[in-house]
């Protein structure tokens, strides 16, 4: 089922006497789902992930605007009679009632025509539990549960209404970090048996570009960019997306073009051409240095650290806005850091991989581009 949002938007109510301004969650959100697909809703905390999600579950109506389930207006339809599957990042199981039972409760609720037999109920529950693997568990209660068994019994809940649009919001942040990553890769593998379209709520980059088919990144209630993750992150539209994209986090310093220069401390660091000059911000993705000794860019080194496949060189530079510049090279390169002393001071050089390089106007932050 596609999921069309037309210029939805979302005011609170200002609660602060002093400022009466509304709190506007989600700013004229427009964005046509496709069927199957799953989306990551992405974005600090606070940015309307969670707004976006309630308004289309139907928890919360728009102040403005328009959702689609197919080619149905939905926006003023009831939650239950929508067709969703909403899980929340604390699971909310009936304490009181085995596995079983937590899963056949939203069919027990099912009236007139929905309504089904006890024996359709109880096959329909085996099968939501069979695929998130709980089967055996089905006679205890939730407190007997890890937090993991716990998520996936939500899921089996959610499932089992056959939704046609799976809702998730921070499904995973209460789980530890080695059951976050198996479930989310167990959310990717029911999401392509089932094909369901299925949006995924996280503050946490590395989890909806791990799963997600495309990624939408919010800030302030706004839309910045939707893509497919390794797009966004290859080609993002402004610093704001930039530094929220990848671990370790962009590089970022200030600097200027001249002439089709990018000047970084007054030392011409690489080509520039076609982008107008000015002040700019540039974000260089920690494998986008390679160590030279000849390099055009110099930073003061401040260690090497060694982690499993990569080799980190950590340095520092005046014109860095993060504190630490890091530098990702991989084991194969034995690290041979062409290392100069000025002063007590250990200098590394680098060249820069032009397409790993993202310029950004200085105050508008948007990203700046050659002009062809
Ligand atoms: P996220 O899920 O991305 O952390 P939310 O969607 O929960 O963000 O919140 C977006 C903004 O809307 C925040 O500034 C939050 O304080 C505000 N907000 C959310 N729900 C309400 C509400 N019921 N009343 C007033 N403000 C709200
Ligand atoms: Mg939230």
């Amino acid at each position: 089922m596609k999921v069309v949002l037309q210029n939805l938007t979302k005011k609170f109510p200002s609660r602060d006497r002093k400022n009466h301004q509304d709190v506007v969650a989600v700013n004229d959100f427009n964005f046509e789902i496709p069927d199957g697909k799953l989306i990551g809703l992405l974005g600090p905390s606070g940015c309307g992930k969670s707004t976006t999600l309630n308004l289309i579950s139907g928890l919360i109506k728009p102040t403005e605007g328009k959702i689609f389930f197919g080619e149905d207006d939905v926006t003023d339809l009831a939650p239950e009679h929508r067709g969703i599957g909403l899980v929340f990042q604390n699971y909310a199981l009936y304490p009181h009632l085995t596995v079983r039972q937590n899963i056949l409760f939203p069919l027990q609720n099912l009236k007139g025509e929905d309504k089904l037999s006890k024996t359709e109920m109880l096959k329909r529950a085996e099968e939501a539990a069979n695929l998130v693997q709980i089967s055996e568990l089905m006679e205890r209660r939730p407190r007997e549960l890890s937090g993991g068994q716990q998520q996936r019994v939500a899921i089996a809940r959610a499932l089992v209404k056959m939704p046609k649009v799976l809702l998730l919001d921070e499904p995973l942040s209460n789980l530890d970090a080695r059951l976050r990553l198996q479930t989310r890769e167990e959310i990717r593998r029911i999401q392509r048996e089932t094909k369901i379209t299925t949006i995924f709520v996280t503050h946490d980059q590395e989890e909806a570009m791990s799963i997600s088919d495309m990624i939408v990144v919010m800030k302030d209630g706004i839309v910045q960019q939707i893509g497919r993750p390794q797009e966004v992150y290859d080609n993002p539209v402004n610093l704001f997306v930039a530094r929220f994209l990848g671990t370790p986090p962009v590089n970022v310093f200030t600097g200027q073009v001249k002439d089709g220069r990018l000047f970084i401390s007054g030392e011409d660091v690489m080509e520039a051409s076609g982008i107008p000059d000015g002040d700019v911000y540039a974000g260089v993705r920690p494998e986008g240095f390679v160590l030279n000794e000849e390099g055009s860019l110099g930073c003061k080194l401040n260690g090497v650290e060694v982690m499993g496949r990569d080799i980190s060189i950590v340095s520092s530079h005046e014109a860095s806005l993060n504190p630490t510049v890091r530098a990702l090279i991989g084991t194969e390169n034995r690290v041979d850091i062409g290392a100069r002393h000025d002063g007590g001071e250990v200098t590394v050089r680098f060249d820069l991989v032009p397409h790993k390089v993202f310029l950004f106007d200085k105050v508008t932050e948007e990203r700046v581009t050659a002009l062809v």
